[in-house]
């Protein structure tokens, strides 16, 4: 093993959104700085999609392979990249609504209180809106919750083929709002990302220094396990130690949690600053479904997302409990996530014999439904010995389902009454639609729960772990709660909000 001679300030592991951002926001203060990121540069070609090698199986997977409850193994739909999941995202960056800071009651349970209410959040949602150029309008949308400062930059119009159908929606009385996107204005790489919006600007200092292809596999502790002394990678393949006073994973809420649990050692028998027994516990994911509406109208198959519908965020009048978000897919030849969907392309190929992806796609509207799911102890990853391996087991058995369903039917009966009255809307008596399936897992939270209860969660207020001094995670594992908007804009503002709290006590 090789031992770095430079001893480090602060190591981030990971550089997705919160890694990504928390290194620009560290930057700054001169402190030296290791980024340990396992990926390297994703090519634009990859980032931007626009062709029906998207339906390739298997593109956009991760090279590992975990194991599902009943150990079949599968190879997870997650980037490995500078930018982690955010070079492959859709950038939509939304907020939290306020009442999910809250203890909310779904049909299935009650979510767990947030340590901190939107009011604390609120600055460093404005400071990562701001960050990563988020487009939009604040007032659009009733679910919408105050923001003390607008977003940086105006919503962007609708795309030809959606303009019609946002007006006939919006004819219904419903409020088709424009989803506040992350856009750089660049040719080449249009979305913004944790790439073109964190690292790049970190490594523009000299006291920073990125290694890609550097997969840390191990943390070791100091003989009391009170302190990370130790940081082990296999760097281009080769075993390296680096060292540091404070070390942050942000290597994404499964592979953090997982990344602790291998570093078990006496001090720390279940996996690091596990005494609670509550890490990798408590994972979450969306559930998502993709609805397919065939529109008449030919699209170019690669238009930005634009539209988010939140009338049934909270319920309807014959429903009393939350169920979930709506937005349009955008084209859907560079939607990664709606080409994995098997049951969709059976159906499709069943309906549409002979049709090709390409037609089908230019061809089509798809609507994305979104709802949370509850926190539970038993969905959650773990390390199984299976012969000299250790194999990450993923567990994760969905649920307030009901919710779901009544948003997905809620949905399917809008674009009905909307036939006919809406240009490019085609009659139609089925809608094809499909379930993500569990390959689907870049929507990931929990597995280390925020708190202030060392008993019932693994990281304080400040995503420090209750166990271990100078070990911090930034990425999504901290979610208490699932709400139903993407999780990304959260974990930035979260790593900008820690990165503060990082600062001070570098200073000390
Ligand atoms: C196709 C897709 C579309 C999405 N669209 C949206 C959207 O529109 N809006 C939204 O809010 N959310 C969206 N998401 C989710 C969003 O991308 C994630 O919530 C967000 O990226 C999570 O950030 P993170 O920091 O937790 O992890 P990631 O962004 O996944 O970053 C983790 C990083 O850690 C690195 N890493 C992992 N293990 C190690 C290790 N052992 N050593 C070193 N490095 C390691 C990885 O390579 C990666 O770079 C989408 C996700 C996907 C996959």
């Amino acid at each position: 093993m090789i031992f770095d001679d430079q001893h480090y300030d602060v190591i981030i592991v990971g550089t997705g959104a919160g890694g990504g951002t928390l290194a620009q926001k560290l930057a700054p203060t001169g402190k030296r700085i290791l980024i340990l990121e396992r990926g390297s540069q994703m090519a634009l070609g990859e980032q931007n999609r626009a062709d029906v090698d998207v339906f390739k199986k298997e593109r956009y997977h991760a090279p590992d392979q975990w194991y599902d409850e009943t150990g079949e193994p599968f190879s997870p739909q997650t980037n490995y990249a500078i930018g982690g999941n955010t070079k492959v995202y859709n950038a939509s960056l939304m907020r939290m609504r306020d009442r999910d800071f809250e203890a909310v009651t779904y049909q299935d349970g009650v979510t767990p209180e947030w340590p901190l209410k939107y009011a604390d959040w609120d600055p460093y949602y404005t400071a990562a809106e701001q960050l990563y150029q988020v487009h939009g309008d604040a007032k659009a949308d009733p679910t919408e919750p105050t923001h003390s400062a607008d977003y940086p930059f105006p919503a962007v119009g609708h795309a030809p083929v959606m303009q019609p159908i946002v007006e006939a929606i919006q004819g219904k009385g419903l409020s088709a709002a424009p989803l506040p996107m992350s856009l750089t204005k660049r040719e080449d790489d249009p979305t913004g990302d944790a790439e073109v919006f964190g690292i790049d600007r970190a490594i523009a200092h000299q006291n920073v220094t990125l290694k890609a292809n550097a997969q840390v596999v191990a943390l070791h502790t100091n003989p009391t396990g009170t302190e990370i002394k130790g940081v082990q990678a296999e760097v281009d393949e080769q075993p390296m130690l680096f060292t540091a006073d404070i070390v942050v994973l942000a290597c994404g809420a499964v592979n953090s949690a997982a990344l602790m649990l291998i570093s078990a050692n006496d001090q720390h028998p279940h996996g690091l600053a596990n005494s609670s027994d509550q890490l990798g516990r408590n994972l979450m994911k969306h559930l998502m479904t993709v609805i397919v509406e065939r529109g008449a109208a030919k699209n170019d198959g690669k238009f930005a997302r634009s539209v988010s519908i939140n009338d049934y965020y909270w319920g309807d009048e014959y429903y009393d409990f939350p169920m979930g978000h709506i937005e349009n897919s955008g084209g859907l030849l560079q939607d990664i996530i709606f080409a994995e969907s098997p049951p969709l392309l059976s159906v499709l190929a069943r309906l549409l014999p002979g049709f090709g992806l390409k037609k089908l796609a230019t061809g089509s509207i798809g609507w994305w439904a979104q709802t949370g799911v509850l926190p539970k102890a038993e969905n959650r990853i773990y390390l199984k010995q299976s012969r000299k391996k250790k194999k990450l087991r993923y567990e994760f058995t969905p649920n307030n389902l009901e919710a779901h369903d009544r948003l997905v039917y809620r949905w399917m009966g809008v674009l009905k009454e909307l036939e006919g009255s809406a240009l490019g809307m085609r009659q139609s008596t089925v809608y094809p639609r499909g379930e993500s399936p569990i390959e689907v897992v870049g929507y990931q939270c929990g597995t280390c729960r925020m708190g202030h209860d060392p008993a019932t969660s693994v990281l304080d207020i400040n995503c420090r772990t209750h166990e271990i001094d100078n070990l911090y995670v930034v990425d999504s594992s901290f979610f208490p709660s699932c709400a139903s908007v993407g999780p990304a804009l959260t974990v930035i503002a979260n790593a900008l909000r820690v990165g503060e709290h990082l600062i001070e006590r570098l200073k000390a």
